[in-house]
Formats: C-alpha cells, sequence, structure tokens
C-alpha cells in the first residue's frame, strides 16, 4: 500500500467523541508551521538538539513533528511527568518518573508535550533541564487552554489556544483511552461517567 493511501486523516466521529475541536488536517497544517518556525531557530544548534517528548500524552505529536523538522541530527529522549494533588483548586506537585534525560549538558533541548493547563510540567522539566546545563531550553505544546497558570507560564510554541475544558485524542487521554484519534474533541458526559466509573 502506498503511503498516501494509510487513513491518518480521517475525522470519523468516534461514539464517545461529542464534538471535533481540532480536525486532524488542521493539526497537520499547524505541525508542519510549527516545525519550520521551530527548524529556523534551531539553525545554529548545530547536531546538538535533543527533542524530549513528554510521555505519554505528546506521543503522537512528537512523531509527527521530528519528522516535519527540517534538522535530520538530534536526538529524542523520552521523560514522564506525574502530577498528583490534582484538584480543580488546590495546587498540583509534579514529579520526574524514570531516569532523567542524558546529554542534557551543552545540549539544546526542546520540550515537547501535549497541553499546558497549571503549568506544572513545563515549569519543573526547564528548571530541571537549566540545573543541569543544558545550553538553552525551549518548549512545545500542542494546545494551551486559555487559562490564567498556562497563558502566564513560558512556552516558546503553542499549536491552538483553546477553551478550558477537558480534551482527548491525538495522544492525549481519558484512562488511556482515545489516544489514537486522529483528532482533538471533547468527550460526551455519558462516556466520561462509564470510563470514569471503571477506572
Ligand atoms: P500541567 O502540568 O500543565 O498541568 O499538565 C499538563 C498535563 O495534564 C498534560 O500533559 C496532560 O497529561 C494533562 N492534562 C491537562 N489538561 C488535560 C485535558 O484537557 N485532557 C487530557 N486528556 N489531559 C490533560
Ligand atoms: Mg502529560
Amino acid at each position: 500500500m502506498a503511503p498516501e493511501a494509510l487513513r491518518i486523516h480521517d475525522d470519523r466521529l468516534h461514539e464517545d467523541i461529542e464534538k471535533v475541536l481540532v480536525p486532524s488536517a488542521a493539526i497537520a497544517e499547524r505541525v508542519r508551521a510549527l516545525a519550520a518556525a521551530i527548524g529556523a531557530d534551531y539553525e545554529h544548534a548545530d547536531g546538538r538538539l535533543t527533542v524530549v517528548p513528554v510521555m505519554t500524552g505528546s506521543l503522537l505529536f512528537a512523531a509527527d513533528l521530528v519528522r516535519a523538522l527540517p534538522q535530520r541530527r538530534m536526538r529524542i529522549q523520552l521523560t514522564t511527568v506525574s502530577s498528583y494533588g490534582g484538584t480543580a483548586t488546590a495546587s498540583r506537585g509534579s514529579s520526574i518518573v524514570g531516569a532523567l534525560p542524558k546529554h542534557l549538558e551543552g545540549h539544546h533541548i526542546l520540550i515537547v508535550d501535549d497541553i499546558l493547563d497549571s503549568g506544572g510540567t513545563l515549569r519543573l522539566l526547564r528548571s530541571e533541564f537549566e540545573q543541569r546545563g543544558a545550553a538553552s531550553v525551549r518548549a512545545s505544546v500542542l494546545l494551551r487552554k486559555r487559562i490564567p497558570s498556562a497563558l502566564s507560564t513560558p512556552v516558546e510554541y503553542v499549536g491552538f489556544d483553546i477553551d478550558d475544558e477537558f480534551v482527548v485524542g491525538y495522544g492525549l487521554d481519558y484512562d488511556d483511552l482515545y489516544r489514537n484519534l486522529p483528532y482533538v474533541g471533547t468527550l460526551r458526559r455519558d462516556a466520561l461517567a462509564r470510563v470514569g466509573a471503571s477506572a
């Protein structure tokens, strides 16, 4: 099968999805634009670019972004951040799960995450990487919520600003479901309740 025949831009609605917020074609176009901007900014990085996708939510975004970057020489090192104490109002803590990425010293680090919400993840990773001697640290998120905590968190590259709704798809999950959807959308109320109850 020719690669063009892969149906990766198929926005057929999953039965649990209420509405599509960002269709797959819009994501693809925005990822190309982000990659062009990022690629130009890292022209000087000279083989010392390390991309750090934050698992698991940035799985699809990072996969598409690194393939669209003009740079062909880069390291990719995954990291996982867990958030806890996360009620809507209480302040959250975040911690890095597992080993820290290596080769930080002297490297230009590009953090890639799915969505900017409280900002805890980016603040934690940025300070950790800066302390470990990275030459520079920048961050790219596919989505940013239009809420003060997100809008006040430094981030260099943003795909889309969205309303403060719980979204899934294109890597983002609810109980590890829906990550495979090629678009970003909101969940139907009954699906939220059903999945939540079985979790
Ligand atoms: P922050 O540290 O900015 O609060 O957290 C961002 C993380 O929280 C994201 O990487 C994601 O895992 C999770 N998150 C925040 N908002 C949403 C959302 O609307 N949907 C999903 N599926 N995850 C979210
Ligand atoms: Mg995440």
